[in-house]
């Protein structure tokens, strides 16, 4: 180290800088000391000593602000620059180190050691550092992205490992510090290590580095990509001579637009959209979401309408031609024609057909569409309890979509359509409002003209929309809705209605549906009477349309099966195809018991019989009821209680029956709680069979309120009640005297068949119903 060589240099601390032997850099001189200094080192040998200031904003460093150790250079160019600055090319050629300033005015000059890199081995320890510090640059470099890859080709050349660490160095974006401590290893094998470590770390940080950038980065460059993809498209398409996509789309919407006959409002706002569209761009999500409104908007039918059919016979003839029975429905839409066709004016209550399921409601609802030429959409508003799902979430909104009216105003396809809301009685509310309020506002003919859905924002016209409403049962229909609704009642059909409409118009259905020739499957008429009574317990003839299916689809397997051309359907086929029977209302009950009685309830889904059972043992006077009970039937079995315990004596019943006795009630199969006050007749006649141990007479029902005093009120839903009575095969029905008036509703079938008895109080009840011994 000792013979080394000093040399005289001239020397300019840099400010920022680290130069390392073999790097070739420029940089600007403008400090008047180191432009002499520069100045005296071309007279010379054309040679500097540049190490590094310390501190880079130091204007005037003293001896002391300036590293020792630092680059021997060659000035390969020198540059002057506008304004007394001078750009220097040098190349570094080895470390020095200075020993002494020989001169620090009008520069600095000093006595500078040359310090040659030692000749280096490459064993394999230096092979093995130089082979890391490949790997992990390689990586440093592909990390950065600033380094261009035949840096990392030309490593290969350098066979010298002091050469290559300085090299690599040079590349590398490290602080000062790190620069400086790597220029004062002279070392070569501690500088590899040294630069191996700090490369390590240098590259972990770049990893932590990208993966955060990348995170943010994902989230732009998509929009990013998108929009270079889209300029890049653009000019595609220019350059082949092609219209612009996004010209071409607006130009389409607008042409659709004016085309569209839409009142002056709506295409007011609908262009106002389309400008919108032009500024956002056919494909941003903006404009993606504004298309969507465009597109619903001129989806409507705001003008469109089908012309009414006028001709009242013809309707007539529709109407009975597709349904049979439903009188009171197709008087009414009959009337409803009679009135537009005089008065042209379609204002009027709201029709709401009510009735059990199955029964025609939303069928009939069809045929008067058909009838009166108006096309038909049908909603169900089951399960809707939120007011947007009327009337539509505001644009704003993400998703937003029209409410369900406007969305079944485009399915319909004309202003006038005939829209039918099911289930009305099936609605809900929470706390994002209620959708009757809604619904009113829809219904209202003085409103409905300006219905406001808040995605539209436009004011859509209704009047013309022939509104029908279809509930199950009207205890759940909102008051003010109920208001505006003239109630039609839709009851349940007797035997031989269902084998009418079985006959004339469900087979008729389903063999069409199938393809099948009505002379190819035949059901005689004891078959049809058969799956009615055997296989269907309902108010409607919903299942009976089912069975009837099955039945068709099991016989057109077997004449494919046999080779059959046709089939006659009997009572041995349907029992065939259907498997055992599932009913037998014949095979009721035929004896007469004690304390078990035949009750009738009535509810959404029409009636059933409702039996009462009671038992009596000893025990300590407790009553008890089980079964179905709601608090409402509890209540009449205990004013029945009190009523029979006051009465005990006038019914024969021995003892202190309410002391030495627990009677125990008991409803099988329950009707809804409404239903209790109607079951009051029923169990007293219960309890005092079972307390005077009289036998109840098998074929008898009942239904009634009762009073403490023992009078027989009325109760509501008579005909569906005796309607499954009579399905039930019972042949007497007691009803309460008031109930009178509603016989007339009772269809012929039945009124021939089943003696009806009028009470007015317990003791007729009784009179008629126990079994006189
Ligand atoms: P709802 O709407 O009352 O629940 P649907 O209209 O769905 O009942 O009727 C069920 C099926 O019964 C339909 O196929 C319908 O055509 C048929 N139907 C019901 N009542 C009659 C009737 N009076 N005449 C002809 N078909 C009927």
């Amino acid at each position: 180290m000792n013979n080394n060589k000093i040399e005289s240099l001239s020397l300019i601390p840099l400010r920022g800088i680290t130069i390392f032997p073999y790097m070739v850099l420029h940089f600007d001189v403008g400090r008047e000391k180191s432009i002499l200094a520069l100045e005296q080192a071309m007279l010379e040998e054309q040679k500097i000593f540049l190490p590094s200031q310390k501190e880079a904003k130091v204007e005037e460093p003293s001896q002391n602000d300036i590293f020792k150790i630092g680059t021997i250079c060659s000035i390969k160019q020198i540059l002057k620059l506008p304004g007394d600055t001078i750009r220097v090319l040098v190349e570094g050629q080895s470390r020095g180190k200075l020993k002494k300033y020989i001169q620090t005015d009008p520069f600095l000059k000093g006595e500078v050691e040359v310090l040659e890199d030692d000749e280096c081995d490459r064993n394999n320890e230096t092979e093995a550092l130089v082979r890391s510090i490949k790997k992990f640059f390689n990586e440093y470099v592909k990390l950065s992205g600033t380094i261009p890859l035949e840096t990392f080709m030309a490593l290969d050349d350098i066979d010298n490992p002091g050469r290559f660490s300085d090299t690599v160095t040079s590349y590398l974006m490290l602080k000062q510090d790190k620069k400086q401590e790597l220029i004062e290893t002279y070392d070569v094998v501690s500088r590899l290590k040294k630069l191996l470590d700090i490369l390590i770390k240098e590259v972990d940080i770049l990893k932590l580095e990208k993966k955060i950038g990348l995170n943010v980065k994902k989230k732009i460059d998509k929009a990013q990509k998108d929009y270079y993809l889209r300029e890049q498209l653009k000019a595609i398409q220019e350059e082949l001579g092609e219209e612009d996509e996004d010209k071409k789309e607006i130009n389409n919407y607008k042409t659709k637009i004016t085309k569209a006959k839409l009142p002056k409002p709506v295409k007011e706002k609908t262009l106002y959209e389309l400008d919108r569209l032009k500024n956002a761009g056919s494909y941003s999500s903006e404009g993606g979401v504004i298309k969507t409104y465009i597109d619903w908007v001129l989806a409507l039918p705001w003008n469109k309408q089908t012309k009414d059919n006028l001709n009242i016979k013809s309707a007539r003839e529709i109407l009975e031609k597709e349904h049979y029975g439903l009188k009171d429905v197709k008087d009414r839409i009959i009337e409803y024609l009679a009135v537009k066709k005089v008065s042209n004016s379609l204002k009027g209550p709201i029709l709401c057909l009510v009735g059990p399921p199955g029964v025609g409601k939303t069928s009939i609802a069809k045929s008067i569409a058909h009838a009166l030429n108006r096309n038909f959409v049908r909603m169900s508003l089951g399960g809707i309890r939120d007011e947007a799902e009327i009337r539509g979430h505001r644009k704003t909104y993400v998703g937003a979509i029209p409410g369900r009216i406007i969305y079944g105003m485009k399915q319909a396809k004309s202003k006038n359509p005939l829209f039918l809301l099911d289930e009305i009685d099936k609605m809900s509310n929470d706390f994002r409002g209620d959708p009757a309020d809604a619904l009113l506002e829809v219904l209202d003919g003085e409103q409905n003209n300006t219905f406001r859905d808040h995605y539209l924002e436009l004011d859509f016209d209704l009047s013309n929309v022939l509104f029908i409403t279809t509930a199950n049962s009207l205890d759940t229909i909102p008051r003010p809705l109920l208001d505006r609704m003239e109630i039609i009642n839709v009851s349940g059909y007797t035997g031989e209605e269902k084998f009418h409409i079985a006959k004339n118009h469900l087979i008729v259905k389903k063999l069409k549906e199938h393809q099948i020739d009505k002379n190819v499957i035949k059901f005689s008429d004891s078959s049809i009477y058969f799956i009615i009574d055997n296989y269907t317990r309902e108010s409607g003839v919903r299942s009976l349309e089912r069975k009837i299916a099955a039945v068709i689809r099991k016989s057109i397997t077997e004449m494919l099966e046999k080779d059959k051309k046709n089939i006659q359907i009997t009572i041995t086929k349907v029992k065939r195809y259907l498997g055992p029977e599932i009913f037998s209302y014949d095979k009721a009950d035929k004896k007469d018991k004690i304390g078990v009685v035949t009750g009738m309830a009535w509810t959404g889904y029409g009636g059933d019989t409702l039996p009462v059972e009671v038992s009596v043992m000893p025990g300590t006077g407790k009553l008890e009821l089980t079964g179905k009970l709601g608090d409402v039937m509890k209540e009449s079995a205990k004013a029945g209680y009190s009523y029979v315990r006051s009465n005990a004596g006038k019914y024969n019943i021995q003892g202190k029956f309410y002391k030495e006795k627990d009677i125990h009630i008991h409803v099988p199969e329950g009707a809804v709680p409404k239903d209790g006050p109607s079951a009051g007749v029923t169990m007293i006649t219960a309890m005092i069979s079972a307390l005077s141990n009289r036998r109840v007479k098998h074929n008898v029902a009942m239904t009634g309120e009762i009073t403490l005093t023992g009078r027989v009120l009325p109760i509501g839903g008579l005909k569906e009640k005796s309607l499954a009575a009579y399905r039930a095969g019972i042949d007497t029905i007691i009803i309460p005297r008031e109930n009178e008036k509603d016989l007339k509703e009772i269809p012929n079938t039945v009124k021939n068949k089943v003696k009806y008895i009028l009470a007015d109080n317990i003791d007729n009840v009784l009179d008629n119903a126990l079994v006189k011994d």
